[in-house]
């Protein structure tokens, strides 16, 4: 039995979970991050009960690295008019282990890039990936070095400089299917219990707020052990175009896509006083907005022994929670198909497993996440969305269907673009 060598590229939310499961397989690991440090930056993200089993999998309790849990979430109108109320962790049989919280970025990438370095991964930050050569496995490095390996996992998200290097990136763009910029800012929760009109907006128990408009949607919810508070805005486009800057990573935080807090108010003062006063309460340095894009199903996600993940093969609008759930779930699924026993021969064929195990999920999270944003107010089939999204085990799946492959024929590798 030999370890594979395997190099990542990224360590956003899939290329850390990756590092983590395949290095407790034992594998050499070796993950590169082109920023000088991680976990430093970014925004809070919605965990589904499908992604927080993955963690726990991977042995990560979300909730021990500062996760808060969605007890009571309430939706409104964008004048204030409720709803509905839900309890997102009340049917232990659904959620089957996995619970619904809201984690703050960084600190979900601290658990992972610690839990990845418990078992033996190498993290090398500072470290840009300029090309893959397909062929013989070997990334060249900003400096002009290289390394030759035997799996590379490219988890470089949504402008991926790999991607190209699997397809014909001329016969597929990032696209704003959905036509929405996103801004999104913090606070601290203190900022909003202390506000005369905020203070009984969230409590104890109420920690997820939403106003549903025609075209206009804002998500606030507490994070951070209950410091800080996220607010995620939608808009149409052309309210904020000029603002941003298309494409970006889905976590850059780099000044090209600042906004002013003149503008976010201006672009939601028809809301209810209390979503228009969290954004006054807003840190006005921590504005930013995205152009949101996602993309069509790209005609394969590996070639030999080079694999997308996460945002790389399959950048997905927000509206569906599920970017980062779904780059975990694909993280769990390869740590499945490459178990310490799994040979150099067979890495292909189990990277071909992978793609075919994943892409038709993501293909009808990708459909659900750009359906929601037709209708903020009213998301067709919503509910059939969220049971099919919560109630998905990733490891297990991949590991039956492994075993029926197993059971089928013998591994078959395909060579022609799949
Ligand atoms: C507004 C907004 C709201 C969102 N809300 C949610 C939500 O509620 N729930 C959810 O699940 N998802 C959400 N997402 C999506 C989620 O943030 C992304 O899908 C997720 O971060 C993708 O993870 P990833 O690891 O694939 O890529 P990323 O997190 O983008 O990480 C890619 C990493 O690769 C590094 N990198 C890039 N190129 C190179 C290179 N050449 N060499 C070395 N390193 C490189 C980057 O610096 C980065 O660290 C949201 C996204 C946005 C924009």
């Amino acid at each position: 039995m030999v370890a594979l060598n395997i190099a990542i590229v990224g360590a956003g939310i899939g290329g850390p979970a990756a590092a983590v499961g395949l290095a407790r397989n034992g594998h050499n690991v070796t993950l590169y991050e082109r920023t000088p440090s991680i976990g430093s930056v970014g925004f809070a993200f919605r965990v589904t009960p499908n992604s927080d089993r993955c963690l726990k999998f991977l042995g990560i309790d979300a909730l021990a690295g500062g996760a808060v849990a969605a007890d009571l979430c309430r939706m409104m109108t964008s004048k204030g008019e409720l709803l509905g109320e839900f309890r997102e962790n009340q049917d232990p049989e659904r959620i089957n282990g996995g619970l619904s919280v809201f984690a703050h970025r960084p600190a979900l990438q601290k658990q992972l890039i610690d839990e990845a370095k418990r078992w033996g991964a190498q993290i090398k930050t500072g470290v840009e990936v300029t090309s893959v050569d397909v062929p013989r496995c070997t990334i060249t490095f900003a400096d002009g070095s290289t390394s030759t390996v035997d799996l590379i996992i490219a988890a470089d998200g949504v402008n991926s400089c790999i991607r190209p290097m699997i397809i014909n990136s001329s016969l597929y763009s990032l696209k704003t299917s959905t036509g929405h910029n996103c801004l999104r800012a913090t606070m601290p929760l203190q900022a909003i219990l202390d506000d005369p009109i905020t203070s009984h907006a969230v409590n104890d128990e109420l920690r997820l707020l939403s106003w549903h408009g025609d075209d206009k949607i804002i998500i606030g919810y507490v994070v951070d052990n209950g410091r800080l508070f996220n607010i995620v805005c939608a808009h149409p486009e052309e309210l904020s175009n000029g603002e941003t800057s298309s494409g970006d990573d889905a976590e850059s935080t780099g000044s090209e896509n600042r906004i002013s807090l003149d503008k976010a108010r201006e672009i939601y003062k028809d809301f209810d006083k209390v979503a228009v006063r969290l954004i006054e309460l807003a840190d006005p340095g921590s504005f930013r907005v995205w152009k949101l894009m996602d993309m069509d199903d790209i005609s394969r996600w590996s070639a030999d022994r080079v694999v997308l993940l996460g945002d790389a093969c399959h950048p997905l609008v927000p509206f569906g929670f599920s970017g980062a759930s779904m780059a975990i779930e694909d993280a769990v699924t390869l740590t499945e198909l490459l178990p310490a026993d799994v040979n150099l021969e067979q890495v292909q064929g189990r990277l071909q497993l992978y793609e075919r195990i994943r892409k038709p999920r993501v293909a009808k999270v990708r459909d659900q996440s750009r359906l929601v944003a037709s209708n903020f107010k009213q998301p067709g089939g919503f509910k059939a969305f969220r049971e099919f999204l919560d109630n998905h085990d990733a490891a297990e799946y991949a590991k039956q269907e492994l075993k029926k492959q197993a059971h089928a024929s013998p591994e078959v590798v395909v060579d022609e673009a799949h």
